[in-house]
């Protein structure tokens, strides 16, 4: 028995063992070696639900990176444990927003207008659980990729104006499809004062756009889209809204990673695609649609550094941990904190 079939063995047999008291949540962008142990698969949003869903299991074992641990750790009953095959897992978006940089930003905002009542607060769900906390503690709520305009449309019938973090992309993106003109979006960069900005240009502005962004989605480029227009009339392009505004315009489609799915599990043999977004999630849809053409956007397949950090070898470890009873690299939100992250993370799965 060579070493992969070894490790195959090894998780199917402490799954069988674990029965229904174990719950595999896998995310789209984790290695086919991974995800092909998940009970569920699916975006953020898809898997936040999934969390919330599980009631029975004791464990919920999270093929992913750490907030989304964190976000089902939330989601799910106080007597079930969250685990995370590797703790090092993170993601360097979720990392560009810190609490303190947060509430610097609210208060100096508070310097210029009544943002208690003018400013509603909405962080992607790529974020700290401490930031989901902070949403919920001043009427503001989370999103993810896929229900980010209902999120917003949401925040505007409370609100006139939105701090939206730690995605500039995704939020710029998505408050112009909305018609929200690029003249009332500002930057906020947290190492400046007011966020780099003049008091009248933060009073002119209805969406501050926190400057973080996904370094996988941030290396599709422009030059990228033209150049497979130029080598394939047919080619579709469609592009993730982490990725820049103006590969997003000039892309055919943009949607979340469920939307891109969708779009190609629905499309007739022989479409041709140019995806843009992580490399292990169009490798999938690539061997699953043989029927259609699927490529990747740039030259270079761009993949998550740390959600390929989970690996068999890390997930059996976790469940033969779980067999003898030992709960390894297990993710706990502090109650407090759980408990009004879980108030922003309501309003959210309400709004969606
Ligand atoms: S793809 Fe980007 S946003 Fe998603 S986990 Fe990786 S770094 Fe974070």
């Amino acid at each position: 028995m060579n070493d992969t079939t070894g490790l195959e063995t090894r998780v199917r047999e402490a799954k069988e063992t674990l029965g229904d008291s174990l719950v595999i949540l896998g995310h789209h962008y984790q290695r086919d070696d991974v995800i092909q142990f998940a009970d569920f698969r699916g975006d953020s949003l898809k898997l936040a639900r999934d969390a919330a869903g599980c009631q029975d299991a004791k464990y919920i074992v999270f093929c992913g990176v750490h907030f989304m641990a964190e976000t089902a750790d939330i989601l799910s009953q106080p007597e079930q444990a969250v685990l995370l095959p590797d703790l090092e897992a993170g993601c360097s978006l979720a990392e560009m927003a810190s609490l303190s940089d947060v509430e610097e930003a609210w208060a100096q905002l508070g310097v210029v207008m009544d943002v208690e009542s003018e400013v509603m607060p909405i962080t992607y769900v790529n974020s700290l659980a401490a930031l989901k906390a902070f949403c919920g503690q001043h009427g503001g709520s989370v999103c993810t990729s896929s229900n980010a305009a209902k999120v917003l449309a949401w925040a505007f019938e409370r609100r006139p104006r939105v701090l939206f973090f730690p995605d500039q992309h995704l939020g710029r993106n998505t408050a112009k499809k909305m018609g929200i003109p690029l003249g009332e979006m500002v930057l906020w960069n947290p190492s400046r004062p007011l966020g780099g900005n003049d008091a009248e240009a933060l009073k002119r502005a209805r969406v501050f756009l926190w400057r973080g962004f996904c370094n996988v989605h941030q290396r599709f480029l422009p030059g990228h889209v033209t150049a497979w227009r130029e080598r394939d009339p047919e080619i579709r392009v469609i592009v993730h809204p982490e990725c820049e505004m103006a590969v997003v315009d000039l892309a055919d489609e943009a949607g979340s990673t469920a939307y891109i799915v969708k779009r190609v599990e629905e499309s007739p043999p022989g479409t041709r695609w140019a995806i843009g977004t992580e490399a292990n999630l169009v490798n999938r849809l690539k061997q699953e649609h043989p029927e259609q053409f699927i490529d990747h956007l740039s030259p270079e397949p761009s993949y998550c550094r740390t959600m390929n950090l989970i690996t068999p070898e890390k997930l059996a470890r976790v469940l033969d941990g779980l067999v003898v009873g030992r709960i390894i690299n297990r993710i706990t939100v502090p109650n407090d904190v759980a408990r009004d992250a879980r108030v922003a993370l309501e309003r959210m799965l309400e709004a969606s």
